[in-house]
């Protein structure tokens, strides 16, 4: 905790007296025009890859950036209710869901660990676990993690399209759906090209 209370209070004397207006302003409203979703791992910050400031991006976060399927059951969906306030109150033009490499919980799925909620919850990314495996042949571990890290975003993004409002919007050209992956090595950010369905690096 010293070691938050330090970041603060270095926040306090520099980043928010230089970032006086920009404050003042985000205090009445916020108008992202981005949200993203991406994993809780503590090495991806997509503030810092996209180079976004406070009030830019919607951002949303959980365990492998999954988005489960549309499920209006009454159960408590804290991902699916973030994207509906993104969509239909802040009407955001883009959702950018972000997965990324050595994901923990991309590795659960290919492993064997449950745990109480791990477990479920990736179980939303279960139809990715066979074409990953098809696609990985004999391929080492790694490159078969990767691979289905990649296979988790297009579930991921098939999912958010089944959303009825976001499909709506989705139709009407108001929302572009995106799906890309960082590569935490080299730094690099891959985007899924809608045409080949391929992750193509951007230079
Ligand atoms: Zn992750």
């Amino acid at each position: 905790m010293h070691r938050l209370i330090a970041g603060y209070r270095q926040f306090r004397r520099t980043y928010y007296p230089e970032n006086r207006d920009m404050f003042d302003q985000l205090a009445q409203r916020q108008a992202p025009k981005t949200m993203v979703i991406c994993c809780c791992d503590s090495r991806i910050d997509p503030a810092l890859i996209f180079n976004a400031r406070p009030g830019e991006m919607f951002t949303l976060r959980n365990v492998a950036n999954l988005v489960p399927p549309f499920s209006p059951d009454g159960s408590h969906h804290s991902t699916s209710a973030a994207i509906e306030f993104a969509v239909c109150a802040l009407a955001v033009e883009h959702i950018v869901i972000m997965g990324h490499g050595r994901c923990g919980g991309v590795k659960a799925l290919l492993g064997s660990y449950e745990g109480e909620f791990i477990g479920p919850w990736m179980r939303i990314a279960e139809p990715a676990r066979a074409p990953a495996l098809a696609k990985a042949g004999d391929a080492d571990a790694d490159e078969l993690q990767r691979i289905c890290e990649l296979e988790v975003l297009r579930i991921s993004l098939a999912n958010l399209s089944q959303f009825s409002w976001v499909r709506q919007k989705v139709e009407t050209g108001r929302l572009t759906l995106h799906a890309c992956y960082f590569d935490i090595e080299r730094g690099a950010l891959s985007v899924l090209d809608p045409g080949s369905n391929e992750f193509v690096a951007l230079d």
